[in-house]
């Protein structure tokens, strides 16, 4: 049984394929590995029935020789993607009891190609945070401890109930959503691979919306891959989404090992900051010579307004929260706390429902696109997007992608930075520009720190240049050799 954890998705099917495993089996194994690591609070609800009909249904299609490009794979799903019967609630109270009445576009397509759903994840409340401690469905704990400390490490935010499942061995991939870093930070923090595709690729409808404008889903897997794999299938053209682009997705998986020779990659030189671990600026040149090893060409690159990206997300993605959150009120979705009057009803339910990041979101946004301050705040920040996106534009007219480190550090204590907002948004200084300015960036877990938790090196492609951004991705991976298990599974995944 254990030997079925330790395959990757696309190990496993091959092995669904040649009839060494059913999907049946696999994912009992799963549902097993989720049920006995429920104390680190990665799943929200684990859906057995569910899972072993659509096993059943798998093998079904499998003996005929109709198995889809994930037929049996056994995933889960952020509580963010909208799941038709199971319940819903982005981690928030608010939504609590809510049972969507049809699935998203993203986890329809992976249901149709043939996907296996163990259940729902946890995330931070409506996707904001970096620690994944802001869900009202309690804090994950990270699957990597550090020796000799007993404290609970943050898996990263906000797909971080994704990212342990799947560096636990609890899924064998998941759904995350990105909306300044979401996927690449925890996957970085979680040692696993997170790529967030251009903006339009995934179809938003069906996903609870944070930022609008900046929400892009994408997969979180153990290698780079079963990243191509999963991406494929969730990318698709949606009438149900205005913002979903019609072009379609190369075929990632065909030039996966075609390597990168020839390639020019750019090290921009505002990617530090101070108080930047010295280890990851050890790592990120390490990045570089590995590129240059397998023939690419490595030239600095400036980013000039990088500076601006943190404040101008921080004024961007909770404007367009408050008014996307405007539609919880207690009549049309979940929670409902009755008042004196429609007003205060109004005012009950929202005060019970929302916690403390999403409220200081609501109230930041709604103040930025007030009356007097729209201009000063929301408007400026909006021409900054454009800068910063600019700069994305110049760089790739002369490299064919970026090479950055994914975050500042390796993971924090849980409780260590959830008091002071600040420095917790610090997390996103590396993650937020590609966010603004729409292209495609992936996560890949290249090192250890000193103390043994996971480093990540962040890789940036031009727009619809997810092809080239996967063939970057293995290349790094490869040269990385990294193969640690999370200390906290690795006995049982190697099944001493
Ligand atoms: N950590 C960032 C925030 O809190 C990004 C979250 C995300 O990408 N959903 O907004």
């Amino acid at each position: 049984m254990t030997d079925l954890l330790k395959m990757t998705a696309v190990e496993a099917r091959a092995a669904l394929d040649d009839k060494s495993i059913s999907a049946v089996e696999l994912t009992d194994a799963y549902l097993a590995a989720a049920d006995e690591t429920q104390a680190l609070n990665a799943y929200t609800e684990i859906t057995h029935d569910k899972a072993r009909e659509m096993a059943a249904a798998s093998d079904g299609r499998l003996a005929k020789g109709e198995g889809g490009a994930l037929e049996g794979l056994p995933i889960g799903v952020k509580d963010l993607f909208c799941t038709m019967g199971v319940e819903t609630t982005a981690c928030s109270n608010i939504l609590n009891g809510f049972k969507p009445v049809y699935e998203s576009t993203v986890t329809q397509n992976l249901w149709d190609d043939g996907a296996v759903m163990l259940g729902k994840l946890n995330c931070d409340e409506f996707a904001m945070g970096s620690a994944n401690e802001t869900s009202a469905r309690g804090a994950v704990a990270s699957p990597w401890t550090v020796d000799g400390d007993d404290q609970d490490y943050a898996p990263g935010g906000s797909s971080g109930g994704s990212a342990a499942s799947v560096a636990a061995h609890s899924s064998i991939m998941a759904t995350g959503t990105d909306t300044g870093g979401s996927i690449r930070q925890p996957a970085a923090f979680c040692g696993v691979v997170g790529i967030k595709p251009t903006y339009g690729r995934c179809s938003r409808r069906g996903i609870v919306a944070f930022a609008s404008s900046l929400d892009q889903a994408g997969p979180i897997t153990r290698d780079v891959a079963d990243g191509a794999l999963m991406l494929q299938s969730m990318a698709s053209h949606d009438l149900g989404d205005s913002t979903s682009v019609a072009d379609p997705m190369p075929n990632l998986m065909a030039g996966l090992e075609d390597g990168i020779k020839g390639m020019t990659i750019g090290i921009p030189s505002e990617y530090t900051m101070d108080g930047m671990d010295s280890q990851i600026t050890a790592l990120w040149e390490e990045g570089r010579k590995w590129l240059e090893d397998a023939g690419a060409t490595c030239v600095e690159v400036s980013l000039p307004h990088t500076q601006y990206a943190l404040p101008t997300y921080y004024i961007v993605a909770p404007a367009e929260a408050s008014s996307n959150l405007a539609r919880y009120d207690g009549v049309k979705y979940g929670q409902r706390v009755e008042g004196e009057s429609l007003d205060d009803m109004y005012a009950k339910t929202r005060a019970a429902g929302f916690g403390d990041e999403v409220t200081r979101r609501i109230l930041i946004g709604t103040y930025v696109l007030s009356a007097g301050y729209y201009d000063a705040y929301y408007l400026k920040a909006q021409k900054t997007r454009r800068l910063i996106q600019n700069d994305f534009i110049d760089a790739f007219k002369k490299v064919d992608l970026l090479l950055t480190p994914t975050t500042p550090s390796a993971a924090f204590p849980i409780g260590q930075k959830v008091t002071d907002p600040v420095t917790m948004y610090l997390n996103d200084i590396f993650t937020v520009p590609a966010s603004l300015a729409g292209v495609p960036a992936m996560s890949v877990p290249a090192g250890l720190a000193d103390n043994g938790l996971p480093l990540g090196l962040q890789l940036i492609a031009p727009s619809f240049h997810e092809d080239t951004l996967v063939k970057a991705g293995r290349v790094l991976e490869k040269a990385a050799g990294f193969t640690a298990t999370a200390s906290r599974v690795a006995s049982r995944v190697a099944g001493q």
